[in-house]
């Protein structure tokens, strides 16, 4: 019999890729996986195809291009007053997924307890699998998702190494508060642990603001700063994403980094460059856009019956449905509303690592053309006949 390894065994493939295929079997609209279907920056792809014809074509630096880890460094000057050192402080990496996977085989030894705020993105779970870290998984506070800080503070042991922190946030599009990161930066300090910040969706973000930890006083040295190209400029394909952390701290995420990927796409680093010069304006108007698309599938949501609140930032929506069906629970109900309806979005219960929680809710992506949202609108309504 064929054997594999026993750490693969405690986790299951990704749901969200496999609604994504569910919604290619169905022809439903596919409000599953959080990728655009708009295209991304013209300068950039036009940054990309000369780069390739002018050679760009073999190993980047394993640790990323200069060109772009310099642009990177620039921008968190200009955006967060951020000072980061591109020779010794970023990693860029194959996606913020390889960011963070990487971060946890660099830092975590096995048996170190991890804190994960649920409900949270699918990958963490595997994530601390993979770097034999034991998950505790803290409760983020339904409606309105704020953070118990004493519960957070009564899950913290001596055994625990790091923190997740996803903000804004995939699914629930929470924005953390000031106040919140405040607590979670004076809890890592009192109890010397790290945090993995994952600030992807940054740039998304229609009430409040962005507050990225490292900036917090002492923080910086015990925070790795996770993001990457893909939301902020419409390239999930391309998979570029980085990590900021101290000297030491990317030192072992480099080598991690080095020996599994070796490095993410010289012609795409080139190009990458090319977007994080961008000026204001690109965000103002990214931004703009993203919160049109919210109002548009939050009115045709509520309109349906699905009960949900409006999200502060990223580009998700993760709503109740039992007011439209309270016998299935939430992955027979995807698989129905895929089927007959013609929308894919992602069960609940994959944002949870406690079973039993999510299961009347499903996640909508709303990361699309004012058509397709349309598209998905006017199926949306046949549950209400
Ligand atoms: N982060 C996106 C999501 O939550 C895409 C995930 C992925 O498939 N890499 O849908």
């Amino acid at each position: 019999m064929t054997k594999t390894a026993q750490r693969t065994s405690t986790f299951n493939e990704s749901v969200i890729r496999e609604m994504t295929r569910i919604a290619h079997r169905t022809g439903a609209v596919n409000l599953a996986q959080g990728f655009p279907d708009f295209p991304m920056p013209a300068p950039m792809k036009d940054a990309a195809c000369a780069a390739i014809m002018g050679d760009v074509n073999q190993y980047a630096i394993t640790w990323g291009s200069p060109a772009l880890r310099i642009a990177i460094a620039e921008k968190y000057r200009r955006w967060y007053g951020m000072q980061v050192d591109p020779d010794t402080e970023i990693t860029v990496t194959c996606g913020a997924t390889e960011a963070m996977a990487a971060t946890f085989m660099a830092l975590i030894d096995p048996g170190d307890e991890v804190i994960i705020l649920e409900p949270f993105y699918e990958n963490y779970g595997p994530d601390a699998v993979l770097a034999g870290a034991k998950p505790v998984f803290v409760p983020l506070v339904a409606p309105d998702w704020h953070l118990d800080i004493e519960r957070l503070a009564a899950s913290i042991t001596p055994r625990t190494r790091a923190l997740v922190l996803n903000t804004p946030h995939n699914p629930t599009g929470k924005v953390f508060s000031r106040a919140e990161i405040s607590a979670i930066a004076e809890l890592a300090e009192r109890h010397n642990f790290l945090v993995f910040t994952d600030e992807i969706y940054e740039h998304l973000v229609y009430a409040g603001h962005h507050h990225p930890i490292a900036t917090w006083p002492g923080m910086r040295e015990r925070t790795v700063t996770i993001s990457g190209l893909s939301k902020t400029f419409s390239c999930t394909g391309w998979r570029l994403g980085y990590a900021i952390a101290p000297r030491e701290l990317s030192g072992s995420i480099r080598k991690v980094h080095d020996f599994l990927t070796v490095g993410a796409a010289a012609p795409l680093q080139a190009a990458g460059a090319v977007g994080m010069a961008f000026d204001a304006d690109y965000y103002n108007h990214l931004q703009r856009a993203y919160k049109q698309r919210r109002d548009v599938m939050m009115t045709a949501l509520v309109k349906a019956g699905f009960s949900c609140s409006a999200p502060d930032g990223a580009y998700y929506i993760l709503a109740d449905f039992s007011a439209i069906d309270g016998t299935r629970n939430d992955r027979e109900f995807a698989i129905w509303l895929a089927e007959t309806i013609g929308v894919a979005t992602v069960p609940g219960t994959s944002f949870y690592g406690d079973p039993g929680r999510g299961t009347s809710s499903v996640r909508f992506a709303f990361c699309k053309t004012f058509e397709t949202l349309g598209r998905a609108a006017e199926r949306l309504e046949l549950l209400n006949r």
